[in-house]
């Protein structure tokens, strides 16, 4: 929809009536919000008419590209056919039935049963139930207790800000609700010390299951984590953490719950992040990229040792969501997926863009600026640090971070800042000559962050 109001009156309507999420409203209305009125490819384009690299993938989510017409089409052939309907009291339609069958497809062997839903938020606020319920089902109603992960984000509901570990977001609103511990997270560069990645990535997974038999085991439900933390800064954990830490969730009967809404769909350069891993969960939350990103859509993978419990013990299960299922979503996953499979995307990720981009990216770390440079599939990080041997930060108040982030877009491109790490998820489409252009623009944001943490006295 073209509209042909200038920047500064679609500002100002914006800083009157719209309360932007994760967003403190009195700065952003001081400077205006960018208008962003065009996606094409790994392309934005905003109301001043610059051209900016979409190097997150819009939210991590639309790993396809913008705008694409084989996605589109499909959705308005949808809409054109049944706009809506609901999947409550008996009823379903043609594409929610083939979705689950598709997923069936595409996620681990142990994954045939689905349940649908807006976003990720409501997806992992369907799990927390499910698995309470489930384990009430099994006769073990003291199973409650939910493990989360300190700096993991799992979304913004009540039971998903609950189950994350952002200390802003608990201060907000009494969080979290009861019955949620957090472990710590395997972030080698932040808490290692002189322990090497392996060595502290089994001491995380050994402090985790220590807390969880600190609690009792047999009153812990399920576990949650991402693969690798996205919100939480690109977290790549050791490899010697997942195995640890699951096994020891299996010998002490707890579900374990792998959020792929960052990682699943391929990100990693497998269809999901526990398959990278090495993990074999009992729930998926998938969100983002199961539509691009076209529709909003999330959805609950449900392994069949839980789902037989819920369809031979389990009545009724009274959840649900006007919006699961909804025909337009589940078009858009569909085409969505149909593109990721027979365009060969995960595996272009896997042997051909992922390793081109990760080469490059590594050799970043080369700058006096940089510690670490990491990245797996398409999802990586850059710290930047004041030393690189003490592994020191940037005071917080120097806002390094935000202002290689500032840096970036002033010169075409989006990457995101979480304290002083740089993070990417670019689009899986993206050329060989566009990951060039991406680094070198990173490049460039790098040396103009140095220059002025220099001019500040900031590098020692
Ligand atoms: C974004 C995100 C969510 C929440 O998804 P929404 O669709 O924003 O509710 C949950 N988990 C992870 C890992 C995410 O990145």
């Amino acid at each position: 929809m073209r509209d042909n109001a200038t920047t500064a009156q679609l500002q100002d309507l914006d800083a009157a009536h719209h309360l932007h999420p994760f967003t403190n409203a009195r700065d952003l209305n001081a400077r205006g919000a960018r208008v962003i009125t065009r996606g094409d490819g790994i392309y934005l384009h905003d109301s001043e008419g610059n051209k900016i690299l979409d190097g997150m993938s819009g939210l991590w989510c639309v790993s396809v590209g913008h705008g694409r017409e084989d996605i589109i089409a499909p959705i308005a052939d949808q809409m054109r056919e049944l706009t809506y309907y609901n999947t409550f009291f008996n009823t379903t339609h043609p594409s929610v039935a083939r979705l689950g069958a598709l997923l069936t497809e595409v996620t681990p062997p142990q994954f045939t049963h689905f349940h649908f839903t807006g976003s990720g938020s409501e997806a992992n606020d369907t799990i927390f139930r499910m698995v309470r319920y489930y384990w009430s089902l099994l006769g073990k109603p003291e199973r409650t207790i939910f493990i989360g992960r300190r700096n993991g984000y799992h979304g913004s509901t009540v039971a998903a800000a609950s189950l994350g570990g952002f200390a802003g977001m608990h201060k907000q609103g009494g969080l979290p609700i009861p019955g949620v511990y957090h472990a710590p997270a395997p972030s080698w560069w932040a808490d290692g010390g002189d322990l090497s990645p392996a060595e502290f990535g089994l001491k995380i997974a050994r402090e985790t299951l220590a807390l969880i038999d600190g609690i009792g085991a047999d009153r812990v439900a399920a576990m949650i984590g991402e693969p690798i933390m996205g919100a939480g800064g690109v977290i790549i954990p050791p490899e010697t953490y997942w195995p640890a830490l699951t096994s020891g969730l299996k010998d002490r009967g707890i579900l374990f719950i792998s959020d792929e809404v960052i990682c699943g769909f391929g990100r990693t350069g497998e269809w999901f992040g526990c398959e990278y891993m090495g993990t074999e969960p009992d729930f998926l939350t998938m969100a983002k990229g199961i539509t691009s990103g076209y529709v909003p859509m999330g959805a609950v993978a449900v392994s069949d040792r839980v789902a037989s419990v819920l369809l031979e013990k389990g009545g009724e299960f009274f959840h649900g969501f006007t919006y699961s299922g909804h025909p337009a979503a589940c078009a858009a996953a569909l085409a969505n997926i149909t593109i990721l499979r027979d365009e060969g995307l995960v595996d272009r990720v896997k042997t051909d863009i992922g390793p081109y981009l990760q080469e490059k990216w590594r050799a970043l770390a080369d700058h006096p600026m940089v510690g670490e440079a990491v990245m797996v599939g398409l999802i990586g990080a850059i710290q930047l640090t004041s030393n690189k041997e003490t592994r020191a930060d940037f005071p917080e108040v120097a806002s390094v971070g935000l202002s290689a982030r500032d840096f970036a877009l002033e010169n075409g491109l989006v990457m995101r800042a979480v304290g002083d790490r740089l993070i990417i998820a670019p689009p899986f489409t993206m050329t060989h000559a566009e990951a060039d252009e991406l680094i070198d623009t990173t490049r460039k944001v790098i040396d103009l962050t140095y220059d002025r943490a220099r001019r500040m006295g900031l590098i020692h």
